[in-house]
């Protein structure tokens, strides 16, 4: 139904998490998945996947990683721009006892680095050869935080608010040339690799409460009443990535549970 079959679709960050997930459902529709990540080696399979090592903050070894896809399959259909990185942190720590919480240069620098110039240089890389073959589609993954905002996660939301904003601008650029930008933006997922003990107890820190309490009563935010799986994301992008989803673009569709309306 997808019409997936043989599509060559790029999943950067698909090492783990929803890219790992998105990987698995594209797989199972039949398209050609790469896995960009830091954490694979390039030429192993992973999930049915072919992995390319790439670090998306490197311009290079961006470059590289799309001549060896188009090297290796002669195209590239799909972008999906995943890859992502979350330090809780405050503006200000006004307890101030915990001063690795409070947002310095380094966080900062980490959290752009990743999830702005990545996401940027993934897209240019990509969409160079999407031009020659007058089609292609490039989804970015933002999250709910970008449009509503989220307590200790200032500079993560608007990391994704810069995506949001890439994604409009890219789909009136490339539109007429066939190329679709759009992107998802997941409200509260169930566990992935983000969410680590240590990411835990920051943003914990920086919410005022304790580790355990940070996800009680989830009904009382999340019309749906409970949070998002990654197959729900997974589902969603291979949707968006197909022809059925043709006339979609320059828009970021929340994926929330009812969460978010904007
Ligand atoms: P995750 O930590 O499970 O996976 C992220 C992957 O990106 C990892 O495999 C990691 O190795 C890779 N990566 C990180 N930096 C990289 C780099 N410089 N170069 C190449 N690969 C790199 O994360 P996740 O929770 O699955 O999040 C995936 C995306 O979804 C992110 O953009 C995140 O902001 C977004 N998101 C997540 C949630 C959530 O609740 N988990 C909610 C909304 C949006």
């Amino acid at each position: 139904w997808l019409g997936l079959t043989d599509k060559v679709v790029i999943v950067t960050g698909g090492a783990s998490g929803i890219g790992r997930h998105v990987v698995t459902t594209l797989v199972a529709a039949g398209a050609k998945a790469v896995i960009v990540d830091m954490n694979v080696t390039t030429g192993e399979m992973l999930d049915g996947a072919y992995c390319v090592q790439c670090n998306v903050t490197d311009s290079a070894s961006v470059r590289a990683m799309a001549d060896t896809v188009v090297q290796k399959y002669g195209r590239i259909d799909a972008l999906v721009n995943n890859a992502g990185i979350n330090m809780p942190r405050l503006l200000v720590d006004v307890q101030g006892d915990r001063p690795e919480y409070e947002l310095n240069d380094d966080s900062f620098n980490k959290m752009f680095s990743v999830n702005v110039k990545g996401v940027f240089l993934c897209a240019q890389a990509c969409a160079r050869q999407m031009l020659k073959q007058g089609k292609g589609v490039i989804v970015n993954m933002s999250s709910e935080s970008g449009k509503e905002g989220s307590q200790g996660q200032s500079a993560y939301s608007a990391t994704k608010g810069a995506v949001d904003s890439f994604t409009r601008s890219w789909a009136k650029e490339l539109g007429k040339y066939n190329v679709r930008v759009l992107a998802c933006a997941p409200g509260i997922m169930e566990a992935t690799g983000l969410r680590t003990d240590a990411y835990n107890e920051a943003l914990a820190y920086t919410r005022g409460c304790k580790p355990e309490d940070l996800s009680t009563d989830y009904s009382k935010v999340i019309p749906l009443g409970r949070d998002g799986k990654l197959d729900e994301v997974g589902d969603l992008v291979a949707y968006l990535v197909s022809d059925r989803a043709s006339y979609i673009a320059g828009t970021t569709i929340n994926i929330s549970g009812g969460k978010s309306r904007g």
